[in-house]
């Protein structure tokens, strides 16, 4: 995951609770839990397990798990599911390991837990982790290594504390999370599933940053095809090239709002085959965009019609018809934000204050795994897996264990609220209508 922009400051926990319970569901609340000698117990539990967390989390970074090719992580990961008592655990027809943790009410509501599988780096790349000026040092070693590993310790101290939920919580390490994969792992998941009423993925360190808006984008290439020729014996025919200028001159002019925060670019062009040849091809990559899905579709539209002006532009230049375009989406993600009132924006920040004694959490617009629940209206927040590090998307990616612990604890204490632990509190997540 990738941090876009930060947002505001977080509410105050009196308006908040006022807020949420005004819409008839129990105001998230973990007072209760943080005086069950069970979640104490559980929370020191994590905090003991810290080292051996860190050791899994390097364990997972140094399975090569590449786009469309996280297979051998998925089967190492599902195993160990199966070995902190998640018999059933399972891969889906997508390539995500799934594993449910049934509660007492009867299946809802059903909150989905998550981090994800997949690197942005490509088969071949090492990740051997290394040591290197206090850091550790490996391509993947936070993004999402420590997510998965961060789950793994939850899993493991839940099972052992014979922690009983009222709704149940799906376990899912994703697939295809990071760019090349379009979400492919969490679109399958939620097409699969229909009975999701909340989501949260841990992805990202600390826990004092909480993505509850989704950077949603979409992406082009553009084909420009044209005759070709001789730039002297053919000149009047024409160019791809010079179509592709025209289209960029225009796209460039564009103005986007700057809140919500939209934006676009030209990222990557390629064309012609020689200088004294007029283009008979040439390609553009557009990135566009948005926290806001009605602006993001604006802006493709506009940008479309420009591509197009920009073809006739060029075909009118030269009175020909032999210039065209063809337009290829290579990327698709939704763009969705969830509310400072909704019970799982609430619960992440009372988690955030009970474990770091802190209440003060920073609310922020990403690219994540909860994208897609963000566009399907489904509560959903991005959670950090704690620690801190850098470097993000880079084989010089580093991290340092500091307070990691926080991760796994401010996740358990986030669930709770949201299931409701048996006999203890009811679940602030609302069980949503059935979706057709
Ligand atoms: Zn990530």
């Amino acid at each position: 995951m990738k941090f876009t922009s930060l947002g505001f400051a977080s509410l105050t926990a009196a308006i908040v609770i006022a807020v949420s319970q005004a819409w008839g569901q129990p105001a998230p609340a973990v007072d209760a839990l943080l005086t069950n000698p069970k979640i104490v117990k559980s929370l020191e539990d994590i905090k003991a397990d810290d080292a051996r967390t860190f050791e899994e989390q390097k364990r997972i970074t140094e399975i090569p798990a590449p786009p469309y090719k996280e297979k051998v992580r998925a089967e190492y990961y599902q195993k160990r599911m199966q070995e902190l008592g998640f018999k059933d655990a399972a891969i889906d027809s997508e390539g995500n390991v799934i594993a449910l943790r049934k509660g007492s009410g009867g299946g809802r509501p059903k909150l989905v837990v998550s981090a994800h599988l997949d690197t942005v780096f490509p088969e071949g790349t090492d990740v051997t982790v290394k040591e290197k000026d206090g850091a550790t040092i490996a391509p993947g070693i936070g993004d999402d290594s420590r997510g998965l590993a961060a789950m793994l310790s939850l899993i493991k101290i839940m099972n052992a504390n014979e922690i009983s939920t009222v709704g149940d919580i799906m376990f899912v390490g994703t697939v295809g999370e990071e760019e090349l994969g379009n979400l492919r792992g969490v679109k399958a998941l939620f097409r699969d599933h229909r009975d999701i009423d909340g989501f949260i993925s841990i992805d990202g360190l600390g826990i004092t940053r909480v993505v509850n808006q989704a950077t949603g984008s979409h992406r082009y290439e553009f084909i420009f095809k044209g005759p070709g020729g001789h730039s002297f014996q053919e000149f009047g025919l024409p160019s791809a090239i010079h179509a592709m200028g025209r289209a960029i001159a225009k796209i460039s002019e564009l103005q986007p709002p700057s809140d919500p925060k939209t934006t676009f670019t030209v990222g990557t062009v390629v064309g012609g085959t020689s200088v004294n040849a007029i283009a008979a091809e040439a390609r553009m990559a557009v990135d566009m965009r948005s926290n806001s899905e009605e602006e993001l579709l604006k802006l493709e539209a506009r940008l479309l019609d420009l591509v197009k002006e920009a073809v006739a532009d060029e075909n009118a230049r030269w009175k020909s018809d032999k210039l065209s375009v063809e337009a290829r989406m290579i990327g698709d993600r939704p763009a969705g934000i969830v509310s400072m009132d909704s019970p799982i924006v609430v619960a992440t920040q009372r988690a955030v204050a009970a474990v770091t004694r802190a209440p003060r959490v920073t609310f922020a617009g990403s690219s994540t795994d909860s994208n897609i629940a963000m566009s399907l209206g489904i509560p959903a927040v991005t959670i950090g897996g704690g620690g801190e590090g850098g470097n993000w998307h880079s084989r010089n990616e580093w991290y340092k264990p500091t307070d990691a612990y926080y991760g796994p604890q401010n996740a358990l204490l986030t669930i709770l609220m949201l299931t409701g632990l048996d006999g203890v509190s009811k679940p602030a997540l609302a069980v949503r209508p059935a979706a057709k």
